[in-house]
């Protein structure tokens, strides 16, 4: 039984506990879930991740309670085969995808996972976020798999859903990311549901003047049919050796300028310095390629979450990261055994 202490981390650390724990059949414990967030322990989206994770790994669970600090986990065998969710408020489906994701790779099972709630929601990576920047990078490890956005999810209201076709693939492959290589293709989608399509042109007026896009690069997406009103500006580059998708999330007595040059901001810091992974990304590379058992990216000053979920990685795995400082804001993280 492996014992973590979850005042190091937030909800990441838990995910990445589940996650881990599935790959490996290693039970664990943790105490003090969340413990020095505004409001600790487990909030409904762990929950459904909890959830996600004792569906997939056939596991015996306790502690799994609104406001529980303490989870003890203890994985069965890996279920394929077709699976739903629903978080039942604006919680991010994509947390709860990368959740269960690793585990179904590892085992080379086949899986159809639909997961309800938030589609694009502060703190968590969006949809096109996933579709554009994270997967593509697990294709390249070997990933085979198929993602859909079907309906779109706003915070608070929730209500959207995405979808991903698992086909039994081969375990994650080694794989360098050094070099960026040129910016082959950038464009800014401005995305409004039930609010005044106003507020997304300003977002674009603001992203092309910031970042020097033309015409055709700047897009403007209403959503119909939405639970609920909302708004994303979703900054895409694409260079020749991955993509970076940057978010800025409309907020109430936030302006839509200041909404978009937060992204812009972003999405300058990336492309001034020359690395392959956002701060972003880093973050959730960093288990794949531990699974993988070795790799290696260039990306911006690694966050206090990366650090904490490499410690916990190599709880898990027997495997060491190496955070090497490049210079000028540059930064190596390496993975081996
Ligand atoms: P808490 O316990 O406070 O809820 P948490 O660990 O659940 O924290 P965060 O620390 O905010 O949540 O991070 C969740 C994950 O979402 C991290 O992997 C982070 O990289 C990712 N993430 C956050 N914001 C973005 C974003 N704008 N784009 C892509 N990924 C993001």
């Amino acid at each position: 039984m492996i014992e973590i202490d979850g005042h190091a981390g937030g909800g990441q650390l838990l995910r990445t506990a589940l996650a881990l724990s599935l790959c490996t059949g290693e039970p664990f414990a943790m105490d003090g879930i969340r413990g020095k967030r505004e409001r600790p322990g487990l909030l409904r989206q762990h929950l459904t991740a909890v959830e996600a994770a004792r569906d997939i790994g056939g596991a015996t669970v306790e502690g799994a309670l609104p406001g529980s600090m303490a989870l003890r986990f203890t994985p069965g065998g890996i279920r394929g085969g077709d699976h739903r969710w629903t978080i039942g408020t604006a919680g991010s489906t994509t947390l709860v995808l990368q959740t269960v994701l690793p585990a179904l790779w590892m085992h080379g099972v086949a899986a159809s996972l639909a997961i309800e709630g938030g589609t694009h929601n502060p703190q968590a990576p969006s949809a096109d976020f996933i579709a554009d920047a994270f997967l593509p990078v697990m294709a390249k490890m070997g990933l085979e798999a198929s993602f859909a956005l079907d309906s779109h999810g706003f915070y608070p209201a929730g209500g959207g859903c995405i979808r991903l076709d698992l086909h039994t693939s081969s375990r994650p492959a080694a794989l360098d990311l050094s070099t960026r290589g040129e910016i082959v293709e950038k464009h800014a989608r401005a995305i409004v549901s039930a609010i005044p399509s106003k507020i997304g042109e300003r977002e674009l007026i603001v992203a092309k003047a910031r970042l020097g896009l033309v015409e055709g690069e700047a897009s403007l997406h209403a959503v119909h049919g939405a639970v609920g009103p909302g708004n994303a500006l979703s900054i895409r580059f694409r260079a020749e050796h991955g993509t970076a998708v940057f978010t800025g999330f409309g907020e109430k007595r936030v302006t839509a300028e200041a909404v978009a040059e937060r992204a812009c901001a972003q999405a300058r810091a990336w492309l001034d310095a020359g690395v392959v992974a956002d701060t972003y990304l880093a973050d959730q590379l960093l288990l794949p390629m531990a699974l993988a058992g070795g790799g290696s990216f260039t990306t911006l000053t690694p966050s206090d979450h990366a650090r904490s979920n490499a410690a916990l990685i190599e709880k898990f795995l027997p495997v060491e990261f190496e955070f090497r400082d490049d210079g000028r804001g540059r930064w190596t993280v390496a993975v081996s055994r």
